[in-house]
């Protein structure tokens, strides 16, 4: 049986790719770090849509924890593997780089590209033996085109971006597909700290008018991780209203 990982199920945009991937059919696995209030939530969502889900908290950060958790539910699931992965787990800390504190730069790193690297690492295993697998990131526009006030931030889902190019050249021939989705404003926990005032003279540079929703980088995730999307890989999709990148 295919299993869809998703770091971050618990919350915003991973949220609904829980959703969107138990939509599509897949028992989804939901990571969380520390809401798992949240986490239940989201598998109670996907449930009364009719699908299938499980909660495996653990902090992609540490190493030792991401080995353990998923070493544990490999052996709880003789019957299948993850063969979906969606990397989706991020932090921002903003701060002008020449205030920037080494706790606000490593945390930022630490999350949103050491994580990619601890689970993609373990679960790459099982897909390459498998032959089939889907490795999706979610990086952001903050990665492609640098905002100020985020170097930590761009510079981690820049890295994660060339990760994802490397990696799917490395991985093609076992049919193991690996792309990023670059989203860019999309109302969330992450963005709520963003004021009313600067968010609207924001809207003013995006040539749809308005925000995006968590649903709809959820359906681009989607299609990367369809059977379909089979001959795409080292690709970024952007999900950002037409902004230029
Ligand atoms: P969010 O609402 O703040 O949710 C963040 C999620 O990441 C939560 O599920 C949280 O788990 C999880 N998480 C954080 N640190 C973790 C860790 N160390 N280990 C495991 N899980 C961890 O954020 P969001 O807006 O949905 O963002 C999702 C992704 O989209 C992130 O990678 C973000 O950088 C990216 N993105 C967002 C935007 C945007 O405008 N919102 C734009 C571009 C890219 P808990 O609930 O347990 O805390």
């Amino acid at each position: 049986m295919k299993y869809a990982l998703v770091t971050g199920g618990s919350r915003g945009i991973g949220r609904a790719i829980c959703l969107k991937l138990a939509e599509m059919g897949y028992p989804v696995v939901i990571n969380y770090k520390s809401d798992k209030a949240a986490a239940e939530e989201t598998k109670s969502l996907v449930e009364q849509n009719g699908g299938v889900a499980e909660l495996l908290g653990f902090d992609v950060t540490d190493a030792t924890a991401v080995d353990a958790a998923l070493e544990s539910w490999t052996d709880q699931h003789p019957d299948g593997y993850v063969a979906i992965l969606v990397n989706n787990a991020g932090i921002r800390q903003d701060n002008m780089m020449v205030f920037m504190n080494n706790e606000q730069w490593d945390s930022v790193i630490d999350t949103n590209l050491h994580g990619f690297f601890y689970v993609t690492r373990r679960l790459l295993k099982n897909m390459l033996t498998k032959r089939y697998g889907r490795i999706i990131t979610v990086s952001s526009l903050s990665g492609i085109k640098g905002m100020p006030g985020q170097t930590n931030y761009s510079a981690a889902k820049a890295a994660v971006i060339g990760a994802t190019k490397a990696l799917a050249q490395e991985v093609g021939t076992r049919k193991v597909t690996v792309n990023a989705v670059a989203p860019g404003f999309i109302p969330t926990d992450m963005t709520k700290d963003i004021p009313e005032e600067y968010a609207e003279q924001m809207k003013k540079f995006i040539p749809l008018g308005r925000f995006g929703t968590p649903d709809e980088v959820a359906a681009a995730v989607g299609f990367l991780a369809s059977e379909s999307a089979g001959y795409i890989t080292g690709e970024v999709i952007s999900v950002n209203g037409g902004l230029y990148t």
